[in-house]
């Protein structure tokens, strides 16, 4: 092979290399012997769902659904109480179970039981309401080390007030001895995967000082099952993303996070896999299975049993990118980065002159990912800029088709980390100043150019002109 097309691997090698390092070093998962029972929590989905259908924040229904859930705890001979009062000149009724343990410390679960008017909320999120109570069975008789609070909240859907409630229910010193908050959303749709969702780290707006420690790691290394941060498919990207455009993912969780504890939520819901019914008439129990709520429940009673033993330590690593059960710190995501830059650089100067377009298109690709992981975050570094770095191998494969799959895969996370943050700031509210945003336009809009001139390297050579 020419001398070309080895350099023009070399992006691809390195990135290789790096997941195979992290892979090898993964650990293994501790199995544990866990008891939660998706059929049984299933039927008390469908009998919440039932008995009330849309329960609206600060209505009757949502007072008699805490209620309702109080009951089923009791019945199960776990201690309850329903907690009700007002936030923000707005009523809220919580139900709240509590396991005591022996050391002082605390440990919050949280899922809310109110929906928006007119969705019966069987996803969301009644299908938490059902793990809580089933993960209370889970626990009885288990030893603990911190109590476990259990509260199901009211008036998530209308602004946290339920959280909020909770928080003032404990009181300052218990949240000060309380070492994590799980928060759960919608957790038995069969079509999602089961992932964790952590409120980005920059996310000024909801957290000034928020660190959510190694507790992605924590759960991920205890988890029964592969357990992703941010997206199944794509959580390079989706975590790169997050952060950098410090879009919204929190629940009743963020509440916490604000407090200071370290905080996520479980769910099957993510950026590549959004449940379809999300806030309709059409979130019924019907489309949602039992099997897939013992998934989601058996990694909860899985992360609770773990962050009993080992509560997340809080000043670990502060930039991260988690993959598998790694925390990948900052200073090495830069530094894995040095060479696909230089493979780049060296390509684009090695190139036959025939090809000097597509060497074009590839430094162009890779500019502005420099200049972004040196603006702001490594990761959006990480998970944009290595697939753009693939775009020069494009000139070493043999077929047309493959060269411009390749291109496009490569520029794609660029383009899309462009689009979603336009559409994330009209749609979603997504507080970016204007220097994060222009080099991440600029970077959408080289990813572009460097596709284009790919395509155009690509292209067959126009026959030589007849003498
Ligand atoms: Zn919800």
């Amino acid at each position: 092979m020419r001398r070309q097309g080895l350099l023009s691997l070399l992006p691809l090698a390195s990135l290789v290399a790096a997941l195979l390092a992290a892979a090898a070093q993964a650990p293994a998962p501790a199995p544990r012997d866990l008891k939660f029972d998706g059929k049984r929590a299933f039927r008390d989905l469908e009998a919440l769902v039932a008995a009330f259908g849309p329960r609206p924040a600060g209505t009757a229904r949502s007072r008699e659904v805490a209620k309702w859930i109080c009951d089923r705890f009791e019945a199960d001979g776990i201690d309850a109480r329903v907690s009700t009062g007002f936030v923000r000149g707005e009523p809220a009724a919580n139900a709240i179970a509590m396991f005591p343990g022996k050391t002082g410390r605390f440990l919050v679960v949280i899922g809310h039981h109110d929906s928006v008017h007119r969705a019966p909320g069987a996803e969301d999120n009644a299908s938490s309401v059902a793990a809580l109570l089933e993960l209370a069975r889970a626990l009885k008789g288990v030893p603990l080390r911190h109590s476990v609070i259990l509260c199901s909240t009211d008036a998530e859907e209308t602004g946290g007030m339920g959280a909020e409630l909770l928080i003032a229910d404990l009181g300052k010193e218990r949240i000060a001895a309380t070492d994590a908050c799980v928060g759960l959303e919608m957790l038995a749709w069969p079509g999602g995967a089961p992932v964790m969702h952590a409120i980005p780290r920059n996310y000024t707006a909801v957290a000034p000082r928020y660190v959510p420690g190694d507790m992605p790691a924590v759960i991920a290394a205890a988890s029964p099952e592969p357990l992703a941060l941010g997206d199944p498919r794509l959580p390079l990207f989706a975590q790169g993303f997050t952060r950098a455009c410090s879009a919204k993912t929190g629940s009743d969780d963020v509440f916490f996070a604000k407090e200071g504890v370290p905080a996520l939520f479980l769910s099957r819901s993510s950026l590549s896999s959004f449940y379809p019914h999300y806030h309709q008439a059409s979130d019924t129990p019907e489309q949602l299975s039992a099997e897939a709520l013992q998934s989601s429940g058996r990694i909860l009673e899985s992360a609770i049993r773990a962050l009993d033993d080992a509560p997340p330590s809080r000043d670990g690593v502060r930039d991260y990118l988690i993959w598998r059960t790694l925390l990948l710190p900052q200073r090495l995501l830069a530094l894995a980065a040095l060479g696909p830059l230089a493979a780049c650089a060296g390509l684009a100067l090695w190139k036959r002159r025939s090809d000097r377009a597509l060497s074009v298109g590839a430094a162009l690709a890779a500019l502005p990912c420099l200049s972004t992981a040196l603006r702001f975050e490594p990761l959006v570094l990480l998970a944009c800029w290595l697939p753009a770095a693939l775009i020069p191998v494009t000139s070493v494969l043999p077929r047309r088709p493959l060269r411009l799959a390749l291109a496009g895969f490569g520029a794609f996370p660029g383009c899309l980390l462009a689009i979603l943050y336009l559409a994330g700031a009209l749609m979603f509210g997504v507080e970016m100043g204007a220097g994060t945003a222009v080099p991440l336009l600029v970077f959408g809009a080289m990813s572009l150019a460097g596709l284009v001139l790919a395509v155009r390297g690509a292209a067959p050579a126009a026959p030589a002109p007849a003498p």
